[in-house]
C-alpha cells in the first residue's frame, strides 16, 4: 500500500500543498485532477521524491519516508525501485535507439542481463506494436509513440506504480486516443498507476479512484463512480468549466 499523511510545501511565501493524506490502492488507477495551479503536478512529483515537501510523510510498503529531514539518497533509490515516472513530453534519450532507451535501466540501475532486458523489451514493444522500432532514434517518431515507448520503458523495470504526469497533454488528439488506449489496458491489467490528467473522459474510462485538487487542498477524495455520479457543487462547476 502507498499512503501519505499530511503532506506539505510551500514556494517561497506560497502554499502549493497544505495537509495532503490519502492513500494509492495496490493495482487501481487514482485519477489526480483539478484547476490549473492546483498543485496537482507538485504532489505526483512529491510522490516520485522529485520534490522534497516540507513535512508529512509517506510509506510505501515497509519503506517509510519522513519529509521534516532531508530523504537520503538510500532511501531515494530503494523508493525509486518500486515507482516509475512517465513525463508530459516523455524525454527518451535522444542519442539512443528505441530498444536502448527501453533497456538502460534494467541493464545498468538493476543489473538484468543484457539479453534478458532486450527480449523483454521487444515483447514490450510488441504488445504495443511498435516491434518495427527497435532500433530507430526516438526523433524518428511521432509524438504519440514516443510517449508509447516512454510508457514502455517506465514498465521494463516493473515497477509497483507507475506515475504520470499529463501524459497526453502535447499530443494531438489522434495520438492522445493511441496513448490512452495504452493506458485504459494497462488499467484493466491491473497496474497500480497514478495520473495527473486534464482528460475528464480518461478519468471516467479508467479512474477507479480520483482526488480532487483545489488551491493544495483535497476537495474530493473517493471513487470515480461517485465523482461522476454524485459531484459536489464544486466539482460539478469544474466539470461544466472543462467540458
Ligand atoms: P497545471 O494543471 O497548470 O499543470 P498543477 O495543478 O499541476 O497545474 P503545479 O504545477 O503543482 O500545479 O503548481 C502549483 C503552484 O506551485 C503554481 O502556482 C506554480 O506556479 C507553483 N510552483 C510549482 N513549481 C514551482 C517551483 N519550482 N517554484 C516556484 N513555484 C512553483
Amino acid at each position: 500500500m502507498f499512503k501519505i499523511n499530511d503532506i506539505q510545501k510551500k514556494f517561497g511565501s506560497k502554499s502549493v500543498l497544505q495537509g495532503i493524506s490519502t492513500e494509492f490502492p495496490e493495482h487501481q488507477t487514482t485519477v489526480i485532477v483539478g484547476p490549473s495551479g492546483s498543485g496537482k503536478t507538485t504532489l505526483l512529483r512529491s510522490l516520485d521524491l522529485l520534490v522534497q515537501p516540507d513535512a508529512g510523510t509517506l510509506a510505501l510498503d515497509d519503506l517509510q519516508v519522513d519529509f521534516s529531514r532531508p530523504v537520503d539518497k538510500k532511501t531515494k533509490n530503494e523508493f525509486r525501485d518500486q515507482t516509475s515516472m512517465v513525463f508530459q513530453n516523455w524525454n527518451l534519450f535522444p542519442n539512443l535507439t528505441i530498444l536502448q532507451n527501453i533497456t538502460v535501466a534494467p541493464i545498468y540501475v538493476q543489473k538484468v542481463p543484457k539479453e534478458q532486458a532486450e527480449t523483454q523489451a521487444r515483447a514490450l514493444l510488441k504488445e504495443v506494436g511498435l516491434s518495427d522500432y527497435a532500433d530507430v532514434y526516438p526523433q524518428e517518431l511521432s509524438g504519440g509513440q514516443q510517449q508509447r515507448i516512454s510508457i514502455c520503458r517506465a514498465l521494463a523495470v516493473h515497477p509497483k506504480y507507475i506515475l504520470l504526469d499529463e501524459p497526453t497533454s502535447a499530443l494531438d488528439p489522434e495520438m492522445e486516443t493511441q496513448v490512452l488506449k495504452m493506458l485504459e489496458q494497462l488499467a484493466g491489467e491491473g497496474q497500480s498507476m497514478i495520473v495527473v490528467t486534464h482528460n475528464m473522459q480518461f478519468a471516467k474510462n479508467a479512474a477507479d479512484k480520483i482526488l480532487f485538487l483545489e488551491d493544495g487542498q483535497l476537495q474530493f477524495d473517493g471513487s470515480c463512480a461517485d465523482f461522476f455520479a454524485h459531484p459536489t457543487p464544486r466539482v460539478t462547476n469544474f466539470l461544466q468549466g472543462i467540458s
